[in-house]
């Protein structure tokens, strides 16, 4: 998207679900990244699927399912990854979204296991299998399949947090874990969208369990941590709903909280 921008080409983006990105966005947070790339001359569709590519000697036509049709030299489809197993077939290997492993990353196979892209590994929010497909979560799978490989089967997997942060034309938005928030929880909100700005927390009782933001990317570190460790905000998730960004007075807070009281 940058280097097209970049190139002041005519670009459109055409998303068939109700937002931009909306795989790690809620409402808000894809409504500024999408007021965000209007503003920088991209023309967005959302809720549009395409239903055709046609193509002419001249240029290629991208036929919406609205009726409109828009005329383009190039077309980039990004719809999302799959991992390739057709190498599997025939083979006793559980195949689900991906090849399904336990907390061992081993398969239903002894002796046979998988990592990363391909591999649907345990989710540390849900505490389901899933396939991530992105290199923290690979980097993860990788370190506990060759732990187990070369020693006893005995380094059980905590889950990977799904992660994604994305810069787009230089506003920065990113998703942790449950972003969109988990039966019996509740949530603090900070929404500044003349700044393009937004941050939304989610928690479960007072421990913090996802986050969506938009525009902030200062402390994603703690971000991170606070999630990972799983520890009680106690008074800081108070605070943390009268404001979402105390971030690293909630980090350092509780930390030094849990240190006091050994
Ligand atoms: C354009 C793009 C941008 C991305 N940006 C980000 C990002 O910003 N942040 C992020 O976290 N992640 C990002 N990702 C995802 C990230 O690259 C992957 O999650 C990560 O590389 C997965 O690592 P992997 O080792 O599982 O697979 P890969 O890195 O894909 O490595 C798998 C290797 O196996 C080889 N292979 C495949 N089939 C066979 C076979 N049958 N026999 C032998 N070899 C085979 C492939 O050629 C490949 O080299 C991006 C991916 C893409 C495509």
């Amino acid at each position: 998207l940058e280097s097209w921008v970049l190139r002041e080409v005519n670009l459109t983006v055409v998303e068939m679900g109700p937002r931009m990105v909306p795989r790690m966005l809620g409402e808000k947070a894809g409504g500024l990244l999408q007021s965000w790339c209007e503003a920088k001359g991209v023309t967005v569709h959302t809720n549009t699927q395409v239903k055709a590519i046609e193509s002419t000697p001249d240029e290629l036509q991208v036929v919406l399912e609205n009726g409109e049709t828009c005329p383009a030299d190039v077309v980039i489809v990004s719809t999302g990854v799959k991992p390739r197993l057709h190498y599997l077939e025939g083979c006793d290997i559980d195949i689900d979204q991906g090849i399904v492993v336990d907390v061992h990353m081993q398969t239903n196979q002894p002796d046979v296991y998988a990592a990363g892209d391909c591999a649907q590994g345990l989710d540390f929010s849900t505490g389901k299998t899933a396939v991530h497909a992105v290199q923290p979560t690979a980097t993860e799978h990788g370190r506990i399949a060759a732990a187990n490989m070369v020693g006893n089967n005995n380094l059980p997997y905590k889950g990977s947090l799904n992660m994604n942060i994305l810069d787009t034309l230089g506003l920065v938005t990113c998703s942790f874990g449950a972003w969109e928030g988990v039966a019996g929880g509740d949530s603090a909100e900070m929404y500044n969208p003349d700044n393009h700005q937004y941050v939304n927390l989610q928690f479960k009782d007072d421990v913090l369990v996802g986050a969506n933001s938009v525009g902030y990317h200062e402390h994603l570190g703690v971000l991170r941590g606070l999630i990972e460790t799983q520890i009680p905000l106690g008074e800081w998730k108070d605070r943390l709903k009268d404001s979402p960004v105390n971030l690293v007075d909630a980090y350092q807070g509780v930390n030094q909280a849990a240190l006091q009281n050994g």
